[in-house]
């Protein structure tokens, strides 16, 4: 698909961000071109048309801004999978491990009725923690997890392996 290609070039590498070492993939200029955001957007609303999906679940940041707009196109809620103390109402909670330290997904309680099937979007994967930890509040939720859909994988970091065998969907691969 051409428009692969596209959206591949208008993610910004940043080298040595947000610490020495890392090249931190940057959405935001794939943001600043109209047409390779909608591609990305069209590329899973294609494949995620018509599947029963009733739920897509955005991971805080970056899953914020390509959840929505997939939600709405095939008739989906949306529902954010927050930072902690973020969430007014009652929330559960999945702490999962990162580099250094931990962190934490929260999601409002009564968000996701039982039996419901859901999409998780991020816009990338790299040890796949956070996908991880996100599928479990799903999980705990009663909904089905029918896939993980990300604009970018870092297979480097084998964050596959993590995710028990559920499908994950990725747009466009980086070294
Ligand atoms: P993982 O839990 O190791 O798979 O890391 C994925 C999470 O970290 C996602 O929520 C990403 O937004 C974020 N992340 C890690 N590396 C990058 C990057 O290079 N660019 C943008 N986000 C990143």
């Amino acid at each position: 698909d051409s428009r692969i290609h596209a959206i591949k070039s208008k993610i910004r590498v940043v080298p040595n961000f947000p610490k020495p070492g890392i090249m931190f993939q940057d959405i935001t200029t794939l943001l600043l071109d109209p047409k390779a955001f909608k591609d990305t957007i069209d590329l899973f609303v294609e494949r995620y048309k018509g599947k029963n999906i009733s739920v897509v679940a955005g991971i805080e940041a970056r899953g914020f801004i390509f959840g929505p707009p997939i939600a709405l196109a095939i008739g989906a809620k949306f529902v954010p999978l927050r930072k902690p103390r973020k969430l007014p109402g009652d929330v559960i909670s999945e702490k999962y491990v990162l580099e250094y330290g931990t962190d934490c997904l929260e999601m409002h309680i009564g968000a996701v009725e039982p039996d419901e099937r859901a999409l998780v979007v991020d816009d990338l994967i790299a040890t796949g923690g956070t996908l991880c930890a996100a599928m479990n509040l799903l999980e705990r939720a009663g909904a089905e997890v029918v896939e993980c859909a990300c604009v970018i994988e870092l297979p480097d970091f084998k964050g596959r392996d993590r995710l028990n065998g559920k499908p994950l969907y990725v747009l466009v691969e980086s070294h």
